[in-house]
């Protein structure tokens, strides 16, 4: 699937060419978002708990300025060099610079989501760096030469056959051998040489506490483990938002993260960094990256409580049938279409159209963010700044003119019903989408007020 088209309609069609993939994907999707139900509902205060780290998070975010350098100066008095950078090009060239400074040419990399929305993988491989990723799902999108479709599960649409296609090609399986276990086998081999032979590994942050200068990475396969373990330098990238004030308050969102992401009561590897062990070197990217900004949209600063466990993307109607490709950003999903907007608006003026506001996504986000009414807002947004598209704004200007006047809704009645039934060729084109999926209905005998007039009733 190419991602180049970038226009969430025209990439939603090309996942639904394939019918298969799309009722498996949004089953398996589904079966993920029922497994986060029950993981929930074992717990008596899990509202409460959602409650609090949304509370945690409002706090944070009233106070970034002075939690950010509390984090600054205890993570540097642990012996951990910090870096700051405001935007992805500035957050590439520290990383780049710290390999150069080392001689080293390569890097093994476990799921940091920040590293796509600043396209590293991309940027050094252009300077002659090869990374490895070693979350597996990564490592698999990564040998595709495909972005991840989803924020915790990178090749949630691929199926097996393909992932044994991919590993023949490239990891010497026998051809047509998709057994799981013997994939699972065969990365785990590629990926353990690998974390013994680099020397510079970068992992991602999922909360950084303020209070202590240490941060959490949490995984399910211990990838980020290893790779920091083995290395002499670990870099660590984080976006401005991930601070917790302190240690006591970190149990609330590792209770709400893995429970929300796939139904497990809890990550399997919670792993905190504090210091360098002797002879390694620890640095800390700090990235904003456009978070201030949107920190300073008021309708829109919730969305940076956000911890990625993805389910609304497991929710959301449109994500689960339309993968996650087809949002052409790094993240998907609703929460994809709240943040992307705000880094480029004419780029992603789409997104926040490609939702039906169901209110699902708001309904499990764990720290209750208001992503449905975002959505919304965004929409509001993207029409007054002239970023809609075309077809939207005119078909929206038509329609306010027909329904508020009595005299046009009724002539514009007996034209669509004259066409129906004349002429249907001239409605059911190809650029009228809502036919595509859909029986061209027969044509009333008469409207409505005709026929609710000859009883008597005028209106
Ligand atoms: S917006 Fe909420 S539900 Fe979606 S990924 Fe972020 S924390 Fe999870």
């Amino acid at each position: 699937m190419s991602a180049n088209t970038a226009n969430h309609v025209e990439l939603s069609d090309i996942f639904n060419e394939d019918e298969q993939r799309v009722n498996w994907h949004d089953e398996t999707l589904w079966w993920i978002r029922a497994k986060r139900d029950k993981a929930a509902f074992k717990i008596p205060e899990w509202e409460l708990l959602r409650d609090t780290a949304s509370q945690i998070k409002n706090n944070v975010l009233s106070d970034l300025h002075n939690y950010l350098i509390e984090f600054e100066t205890k993570a540097k008095s642990n012996g951990i060099i910090i870096h700051w950078a405001a935007d992805a090009a500035e957050h590439n060239k520290i990383i780049y610079s710290l390999l150069l400074r080392k001689g080293v040419k390569q890097m093994v990399k476990s799921k940091s989501m920040l590293t796509e929305e600043c396209h590293l993988n991309e940027y050094l491989a252009s300077q002659g760096i090869e990374v490895i990723d070693s979350d597996l799902g990564e490592r698999i999108v990564q040998l595709a030469e495909e972005p991840p479709s989803h924020i915790v599960l990178p090749c949630i649409h691929k199926k097996k056959e393909e992932i044994g296609e991919i590993f023949h090609k490239h990891l010497g399986t026998e051809a047509g051998m998709s057994d799981l276990q013997v994939l699972t086998e065969t990365a785990r081999i590629h990926l353990r040489e690998t974390f013994l032979n680099r020397k510079l590994a970068l992992t991602g942050v999922n909360f950084a506490i303020a209070e202590t200068g240490e941060f959490v990475v949490c995984t399910n396969e211990g990838n980020a483990d290893m790779g920091a373990h083995l290395a002499e330098i670990h870099i660590a990238n984080m976006g401005i938002e991930k601070l917790v004030p302190n240690k006591k308050q970190l149990g609330v969102f590792l209770r709400l993260l893995t429970r929300s992401a796939t139904g497990q009561p809890i990550t399997t590897y919670s792993s905190h960094f504090k210091k360098p062990r002797k002879g390694q070197e620890v640095h800390i990217v700090l990235v904003d990256n456009g978070r201030s900004v949107q920190l300073g949209r008021a309708d829109f600063r919730n969305s940076l409580k956000c911890i990625r466990c993805g389910a609304c993307m497991y929710t959301c109607p449109v994500y689960r049938r339309s993968g996650g490709h087809s949002y052409h950003n790094a993240k998907s999903g609703p929460i994809g279409a709240i943040l992307a907007p705000n880094l480029d608006m004419k780029k992603y003026a789409d997104l926040p159209f490609a939702c039906i506001l169901c209110g699902s996504c708001t309904h499990v986000c764990p720290v209750k963010i208001d992503i449905h009414d975002q959505l919304y807002k965004w929409r509001q947004v993207i029409v007054k700044e002239g970023y809609a598209d075309a077809t939207k704004t005119v078909g929206m200007r038509l329609m306010n003119l027909v329904l508020s006047s009595p005299k046009m809704y009724r002539l514009a009645g007996k034209i669509g019903r004259w066409f129906i039934q004349y002429i249907p060729s001239a409605v059911n084109t190809k650029y009228n989408l809502w036919f595509k999926h859909r029986e061209m209905p027969a044509p009333p005998k008469q409207p409505f007020r005709d026929w609710y007039k000859k009883r008597h009733c005028l209106i």
